[in-house]
């Protein structure tokens, strides 16, 4: 069996031509949606993130503006803009680049972005919220697996869902999702026992380890479909998922290639939840 490619970049501007109509329906009503970025030093990855962000957002016609801070910025700097944002009218979204340097308390950041205003799901209060069953901002990658699974016609109610990794951006909220969506979850971690016995009955696995082509052929279910969510980069400079791509298609009924898969729903998530922070600002969702 050769398994159905799940078309990230094909789903991702199906996504963002639909939020590119929602914006023009906005801005009939004088409404343009706003997300602010800030970003803390001069790492290379974060500013390639930062500058999609901004892209993205010109695309669908949402207004952005991009903070970037240097290196040394104090804590209370950082807050004290953020407190600014939340303030902001014309400001729906406010994201904050993760990773931050050392001397910035990272919790503390994401707890003084406003819950209205949390487009990348992770206050406390939204995580929590998502735990409870009731969401109000989906982090983003999750929320794009959920988009693409959508998409697929993928029958997620009774299936056997497997999610390895445990992170606060990924694993676990995408297994909080997944439950939600009436799935029976697993969360596999790197103290997981015998991994396989987990991922070979699943019917859907997602996989977000950062660890290159750990999910091999052995390891699937016939007919599964793969979500890979990792993104790692050769010694050669290409990147690879955390699936071993070449065999688990041969197996899997439905996989994401990385790249082209998960990475471009990130963003265009992100652009969903300002779309609705505005439209819930003006009171119209
Ligand atoms: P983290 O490093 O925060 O978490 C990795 C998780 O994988 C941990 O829970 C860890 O377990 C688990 N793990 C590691 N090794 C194994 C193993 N051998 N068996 C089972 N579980 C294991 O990573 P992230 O969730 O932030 O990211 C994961 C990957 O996804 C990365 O490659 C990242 O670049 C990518 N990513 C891609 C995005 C996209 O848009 N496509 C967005 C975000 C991330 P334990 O908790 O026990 O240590």
């Amino acid at each position: 069996m050769t398994a159905k490619i799940i078309d990230g970049k094909e789903i991702s501007s199906k996504t963002k031509e639909k939020l590119k109509q929602r914006v023009a329906e906005l801005k009939e009503r004088w409404i343009t949606p706003g997300l602010a970025v800030v970003i803390v030093g001069e790492d290379p990855a974060s500013q390639v993130y930062v500058r999609n962000k901004v892209k993205a957002c010109e695309y669908v016609g949402i207004y952005s503006e991009k903070h970037a801070l240097a290196e040394d910025t104090s804590e209370d700097e950082l807050l004290k803009l953020i407190v600014s944002l939340n303030n902001n009218p014309k400001i729906n979204g406010v994201l904050v680049q993760l990773s931050l340097p050392e001397h910035i308390n990272e919790d503390k950041v994401l707890e003084t972005i406003s819950v209205k205003k949390d487009v990348d799901g992770l206050h406390l209060y939204n995580v929590g919220a998502l735990v409870a069953g009731n969401t109000i901002f989906l982090p983003c990658t999750p929320f794009g697996i959920k988009v693409m699974l959508e998409e697929i016609g993928v029958d997620v109610e009774g299936a056997k869902a497997v999610v390895v990794g445990r992170s606060n951006i990924v694993g676990k909220p995408m297994a909080m999702l997944l439950l939600e969506m009436n799935a029976t979850v697993t969360i596999c971690t790197s103290r997981t026992r015998d991994l396989k016995f987990h991922t070979e009955s699943a019917d859907i696995l997602i996989v977000a380890t950062g660890r290159p082509k750990m999910i091999t052929a052995d390891m699937v279910k016939p007919g599964a479909v793969v979500i890979d969510v990792g993104i790692n980069r050769t010694e050669e400079g290409k990147l690879v998922g955390d699936v071993d791509f070449d065999s688990v298609k041969e197996v899997a009924g439905h996989i994401t290639p990385v790249p082209g898969g998960v990475g471009p729903m990130t963003i265009t998530m992100l652009l969903a939840n300002t779309v609705v922070s505005a439209e819930r600002a003006n009171k119209l969702s």
